[in-house]
């Protein structure tokens, strides 16, 4: 997609990084109004705000629909700055692009149905339209379903395409409420370097308190910017109640975000970056030889009839590796991943 544009023409929206800021939903035109002015004061360009709201569950609130798009206006007419909503369907499009939007984005769950997001390119096709479209990673940890989202909006002509880290769904309690994954945000944007990865701290952490370290974090690995959810009243709000920020704690977050440069080579780096190449080859040759042997005691088994997997085995390895990494330094839990990864291939290896 090479000949992707700028988000915005205005060059002084683009200045790094892109803050998106606002409440998860628009409730009422005060709550957007008061959330809007004070945001603008806090040097927020870009206002989000949901109108059509995708729930998991039915009955919780599910946004004021159209009735939000004239609060949305006001707050453009009144702040100057741009405004935004999610859509999920050809009407929502249709009404974002006549009520004037200055951007739209599309939703996990709306990015994870290849259906939905061809009605909406094709809707896209036929306004002819010419809107920034940030396009969220779907909830599943699919990569080329995400691709084949943005795809699906670049076909339609659009050009002005960014992609939102919104982290992933999981099974289970975590710390955060929606995955991370960072490998998968970065080997997107290692394969489409010319398009913006905006990151949401908000629906990654769910939680108030981790949303200003994350979003240090995601600036210091070289997002292009943030969408942040921010609520006049968040213990109020009718939806992600637990992740907005008060506008005045957005203010004071942004006022300490800083940009590191891109790293160019300099000697120091590019003689660490060669240990770590030399390093990451012995990893290899030695995961190679553990498979080979692998492969081995899987023809040892096969001729003597015996079963590839044995649990016992497999839980004493894992105890004693995460054990051995953790008196390295290593976390459990990254080792676990590590070893259940080998553990997985090997099994392969056997069959
Ligand atoms: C949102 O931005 O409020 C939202 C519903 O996000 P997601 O699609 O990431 O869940
Ligand atoms: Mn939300």
């Amino acid at each position: 997609m090479t000949d992707i544009k700028p988000l915005f023409d205005d060059e002084s929206m683009m200045k790094e990084p892109i803050i998106i800021a606002g409440p998860c939903s628009a409730e009422s035109e005060t709550q957007v109004l008061d959330t809007a002015r004070q945001l603008a004061a806090a040097g927020v360009r870009i206002f989000r705000a949901g109108i059509w709201k995708p729930r998991t569950m039915p009955g919780c609130f599910e946004g004021v629909g159209l009735a939000g798009l004239p609060w949305l206006k006001k707050v453009k007419e009144e702040t100057g700055m741009l405004v935004g909503t999610e859509v999920a369907s050809k009407s929502h499009v249709i009404s974002a692009i006549a009520a004037g939007l200055d951007i739209i984005w599309i939703g996990a769950r709306t990015s994870a149905s290849p259906f939905a997001m061809q009605e909406i390119a094709d809707t896209l096709k036929e306004l002819n339209a010419d809107i920034p479209v940030l396009i969220k990673n779907p909830v599943n940890p699919d990569l080329d379903l995400w691709i084949g989202a943005v795809t699906r909006i670049y076909n339609a002509g659009i050009r002005r395409i960014g992609v939102i880290h919104r982290g992933f769904s999981t099974y289970g309690k975590h710390i955060y409420r929606n995955q991370p994954m960072w490998a998968l945000p970065f080997e997107f944007a290692r394969r489409h370097p010319e398009i913006p990865v905006i990151c949401d701290p908000s629906h990654i952490t769910g939680e108030h308190d981790m949303v200003a370290p994350l979003s240090r974090h995601a600036l210091d690995m070289g997002f292009d910017g943030l969408m942040i959810e921010s609520h006049v009243n968040p213990s109020c709000a009718l939806s992600d109640a637990k992740q907005q920020l008060l506008p005045s704690e957005l203010a004071e977050l942004m006022k300490e975000l800083t940009v590191r440069e891109k790293p160019t080579g300099t000697p120091e780096l590019d003689a660490l970056r060669t240990d770590i190449d030399h390093i990451d080859s012995e990893l290899l040759e030695l995961l190679a030889k553990r498979m080979e042997i692998s492969k081995k005691i899987g023809e040892y088994k096969k001729a003597h009839n015996m079963m590839v997997v044995q649990l016992g085995r497999h839980d004493s390895i894992m105890k004693d590796r995460t054990d051995t990494g953790e008196r390295l330094g290593l976390p459990k839990m990254f080792v676990g991943r590590i070893m259940s990864a080998i553990h997985e291939e090997s099994v392969k290896r056997q069959l």
